[in-house]
């Protein structure tokens, strides 16, 4: 089962818990307040990944590791706010959020 990260609306305790994936939407009870714990959403590191054309390095990119050699080999450092807002118009990096 994979951990999802529980974070309480009332007291701001977090919990890392393992839940079915299919109830990763369900919030659990707090067991300090006892009140209701969502899940924190957090960009995750995906194990799959979708091959894409990459205009920014100018080549296919295969896999995570595919891309951070060709960025190493342009000299590029790779940019995690930049990811995130290209998500939504770019083509040049991708990061996919947790579902
Ligand atoms: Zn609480």
């Amino acid at each position: 089962m994979p951990l999802y990260t529980f974070r309480c609306e009332h007291c701001s305790t977090q919990v890392d818990e393992q839940r079915p994936v299919e109830d990763r939407r369900h919030p659990i009870p707090c067991g300090h307040c006892k009140g209701l714990m969502e899940r924190v959403p957090e960009m995750c590191v995906i194990d799959t990944f979708e091959p894409y054309y990459d205009e920014g390095l100018g080549c296919d990119v295969h896999s995570r590791s595919d891309r951070k050699a060709e960025m190493a080999r342009l000299g590029l450092v790779e940019a995690e706010r930049r990811e995130t807002q290209c998500m939504v118009g770019g083509t040049m990096t991708r990061a996919i959020p947790c579902r």
